[in-house]
């Protein structure tokens, strides 16, 4: 029996990060300009890195 192999999203912070992702965020939850951004996937550094960006209001998920 084959084990099935555990996907673990990726950052996909502009496309030049490949950390393993640490929470997923919503910017299309503010509003306004981000609206059509969706869900991303973000690794620790750029968790915290957006997250300050944006005053810590940006709704996330951490993945445990
Ligand atoms: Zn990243």
């Amino acid at each position: 029996m084959k084990l099935k192999k555990k996907i673990y999203p990726h950052c996909d912070f502009g496309g030049i990060c490949k950390n393993k992702a640490y929470a997923e965020v919503f910017p299309s939850m503010l509003g306004g300009k981000h609206k059509k951004r969706g869900w991303s996937y973000l690794c620790r550094k750029h968790y915290y890195q957006e997250e300050k960006k944006y005053k810590w209001k940006l709704p996330a998920y951490i993945i445990k």
